[in-house]
């Protein structure tokens, strides 16, 4: 067990796969880092819509905003639109950043909240300036300035990522494994033996083999922790297309009777799909659904992806880490799975076992990485389950199904009281308030500080967001201008 790590072997080249190896050979650069792709296997070829942390990941890269969306030919990513979630022709924006501005010991929704109950108030989400700029369609990066994220082409955001852990020493070995050979002893995995005869022999080993998990549950069998009770989207159909209009600074997700459609504007085409329940529609009729309200010409032809949504209730077990697919999945409607990985790998960065495996470095990464899924799950389930839809027995099961109690908890106060509490290490914190209110959960009460303003100085105080807002947004620049003028 403590045997000192100077060989570190990734099973997997997609996105989390390079992602690992770029990271470890940045900072580790006295460990060896092997990878090890089937070009014959492939990889998923989706992931395209990211989160704002996915700045900070870059920035351990030296890689900037500009040359990134140069490399991937992507967009800048402001939030996503929700159509037809809370209601059929009902739609909000979840943007990046606060809404608002904090006052007191009370938080913005309060103000707003009273200001609802006066008539003074407008949308939340007219208070939120980066939602103000997605819907003006501008955009511009500045210090202090918008919250964004990144919309990126997955097979080139692997190839620049390859290049990048190349020049940084990472050895990729082209070839499939054929057998895992574990040590009779304690169960550690010792090397991949590929279908070429080479043996590939590592200290640690970094599963990024996918959804199958080769190490993490076909050799070491940890279990499977399952979501399907909540999140009942089970498959997807994804497909791409020639757009001639200019790129929106945000997701689409479009809801339907089974689940949702998403629209990812790229520079030079859309990423587009279909996700649903495969108890609730079957994989014609989605793919039929896609294909008729999809703009433009098919780039690809449409493919059928099935996904299981839960994590291993280990993503470290003996000498295997699961990064990505192989670890876990949430459906993307909140874009997580890049952030997934990339927690992954800070995590593992922290504890990297330098002087050898220890116990409570694995129970660390593995309560952390539990509480991520926990998080990210609680905030998934509550677009489906906060609803007033009921036209099909997809969405009547979401409304009335449990829910988990950390979630209940959570809505029921908010409910109640107008009270969000910020836990610990939270991911997503003002995008909860900004998802609630989308969704219809308006809070029945407010604090009490709100009454010290006296309803004019309210209406001033909300007005007064709301100009200050559009002032700064008129003077940006379009997203396809600041697109043409830096990142093409
Ligand atoms: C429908 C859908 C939409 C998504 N949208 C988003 C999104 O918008 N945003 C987001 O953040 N994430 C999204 N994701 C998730 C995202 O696609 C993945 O998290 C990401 O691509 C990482 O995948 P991966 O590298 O873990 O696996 P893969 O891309 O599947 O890579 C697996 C690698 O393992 C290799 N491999 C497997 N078996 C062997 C073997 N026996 N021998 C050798 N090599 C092997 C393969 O060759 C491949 O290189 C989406 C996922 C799905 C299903």
């Amino acid at each position: 067990m403590n045997k000192i790590v100077n060989n570190v072997v990734i099973l997997g080249g997609g996105t989390a796969g390079w992602m690992t190896a770029a990271a470890l050979s940045k900072v580790l650069s006295n460990v060896k880092v092997t990878l090890v792709e089937s070009e014959q296997i492939g990889t998923i070829g989706v992931g395209e819509a990211t989160i704002p942390t996915m700045q900070f990941f870059n920035g351990l890269l030296d890689l900037d905003s500009h040359t990134f969306l140069k490399h991937t030919r992507g967009t800048y990513k402001l939030g996503i639109q929700f159509e037809n979630w809370a209601a059929q022709e009902h739609s909000y924006f979840h943007a990046f950043g606060s809404t608002g501005r904090s006052l007191w010991a009370a938080g913005f929704h309060d103000f707003w909240r009273k200001g609802l109950e006066l008539g003074i108030s407008d949308n939340f989400s007219a208070y939120n300036i980066e939602a103000v700029a997605a819907g003006a369609n501008r955009f511009a990066q500045s210090k202090n300035g918008l919250n964004y994220a990144f919309h990126l082409d997955s097979s080139l955001y692997a190839k620049l990522l390859r290049s990048v852990a190349e020049k940084q020493g990472v050895t990729r070995i082209e070839g499939k494994v054929a057998k895992v050979n574990c040590d009779a002893g304690t169960g550690f995995i010792s090397s991949l033996l590929l279908e070429s005869g080479e043996h590939v022999a590592g200290d640690l080993f970094v599963d990024c083999s996918g959804f199958k998990g080769l190490l993490i549950n076909e050799t070491l069998k940890v279990p499977f922790n399952d979501y399907g009770q909540w999140l009942k989207c089970d498959r997807a159909w994804a497909v791409q297309t020639k757009t001639s209009n200019t790129p929106v600074p945000y997701t689409r997700s479009i809801a339907h009777e089974s689940g949702w459609q998403w629209r990812i504007p790229l520079q030079h085409r859309m990423g587009n799909g279909i996700v649903y329940s495969s108890q609730y529609m079957d994989d014609d009729t989605a793919r039929e659904r896609l294909l008729s309200t999809v703009e433009g010409e098919l780039i690809t032809e449409p493919r059928l992806i099935g996904f299981k949504t839960g994590h291993r209730e280990q993503l470290w077990h003996k000498n295997c880490v699961a990064i990505g697919l192989s670890g876990g999945f949430i459906e993307p409607l909140e874009s997580t799975a890049i952030h997934l990985i990339q927690q992954g790998i800070l995590r593992l960065i922290k504890l990297f076992p330098s002087q050898g495996i220890e116990q409570l470095d694995i129970d660390e990464f593995n309560k952390s990485g539990m509480s991520d899924y926990q998080q990210i799950r609680d905030f998934i389930v509550l677009h489906y389950c906060q609803t007033q839809r009921d036209d099909s027995d997809f969405w009547r099961y979401c409304k009335q199904m449990e829910i988990p109690e950390s979630l209940q908890e959570r809505m029921s106060l908010f409910r109640k009281t107008g009270r969000f509490i910020v836990r610990h290490e939270e991911i997503f914190v003002d995008s909860w308030l900004q998802v609630m209110i989308g969704q219809g959960l308006i809070p029945e009460k407010y604090h009490r500080i709100a009454d010290e303003m006296q309803a004019h100085e309210l209406k001033a105080f909300l007005d007064n967001i709301v100009s200050s807002h559009h002032r700064q947004v008129s003077a940006l620049p379009e997203h396809q201008q600041y697109l043409t003028r830096y990142c093409q």
